[in-house]
């Protein structure tokens, strides 16, 4: 895995101008672009970061895709997850290995894929997707970057619909992800976390109120992320003038119990004893204290 071999994905950045395109490696293959060609076998001798000349004059740096060169580079026909966002969900959405997840929808299967590698395997992805051409393309392109997963499976169905089983986690790219909120009372387990991608602030205002209101959320929090390029050659040190501004917003809660109603008439609190304070501190440990996350 990961190694430039014939039948291995491979991205060719273009000298002049920084240009990338993804391409498959086979044997007898040649890579045709702007400046001629080059022979698939010079690559893989090259090996994995080899600078190899075209045909006609400049030439291409050549690598194993990462992550964020593939998504980027298919040919999508679904709005992916932009990789600095995956990132976020990903550690907002504290996903780890062994957890059940719950995906909706799947799309281009982007995220799909970043789940499943940091699930490494095990615990269990499901993706709820309702158009069946979707689930069968995302298939297709999970396949190709991660390899089988006997931990995932896409269901074509509406999510909006309900939820069958319990989860850790829900992850939701959807125009309405509100309608989800009622299902994750029984569909996710206490303490577990749901995140939403929403691309217009109207949705999320929409969103967190929903979750507010079922009583079944708390530590609700709306965020989003800029990854801001800068520039550094010689003395131009700046900010590229170009920023991808706005994705989209990010919803996170965590789905809690309901709170005990309190007791009519509040109690004295009995008088605690000198000695039994003592007692508290010594077996209360508390490892940290923070204001935010
Ligand atoms: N996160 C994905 C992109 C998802 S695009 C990625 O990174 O590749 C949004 C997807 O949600 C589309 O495929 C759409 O068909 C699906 N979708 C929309 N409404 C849905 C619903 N009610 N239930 C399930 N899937 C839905």
């Amino acid at each position: 895995m990961s190694k430039l071999e014939y039948g291995s994905l491979c991205i060719a950045v273009d000298e002049l101008k920084g240009k990338r395109h993804l391409l498959r490696l086979k044997e007898g293959g040649r890579f045709t672009a702007m400046y001629g060609f080059v022979e698939h076998s010079d690559i893989i001798e090259g090996g994995d970061g080899c600078f190899v000349n075209a045909s006609k004059g400049p030439g291409y740096r050549f690598f194993y895709p990462t992550y964020g060169d593939y998504v980027m580079n298919i040919k999508r026909k679904a709005q992916i997850i932009y990789p600095k966002d995956t990132a976020a969900i990903l550690m907002w959405g504290d996903v780890r290995n062994g957890q059940r997840i719950l995906e909706s929808g799947v799309g281009q299967g982007a995220l799909s894929m970043a789940i499943l590698n940091t699930l490494g395997g095990s615990g269990e992805l499901v993706g709820y997707e309702i158009r069946e051409d979707f689930a069968v393309m995302s298939a297709d392109f999970i396949k190709e970057w991660h390899g089988e997963a006997e931990n995932h499976r896409i269901e074509i169905r509406d999510v909006y619909e309900g939820i069958d089983g319990e989860f850790d986690r829900i992850l939701l790219d959807l125009p309405e992800p509100w309608h989800v909120v009622k299902h994750a009372e029984t569909g996710l387990r206490n303490g577990g976390i749901m995140m939403a991608y929403l691309p217009t602030i109207i949705q999320a205002v929409t969103h967190v109120e929903t979750m507010k209101a079922s009583g079944y959320f708390e530590e609700i929090e709306t965020f989003e992320f800029t990854k801001r390029p800068w520039k550094i050659d010689g003395r131009s040190v700046r900010p590229e003038m170009w920023t991808y501004n706005h994705s989209a917003f990010l919803v996170k809660g965590r789905k809690v119990s309901v709170k005990p109603e309190k007791p009519a008439k509040e109690e004295k609190p009995a008088k605690v004893e000198e000695s039994a304070i003592e007692e508290i501190t010594e077996t209360t440990e508390v490892i940290g204290t923070t204001e935010e996350a």
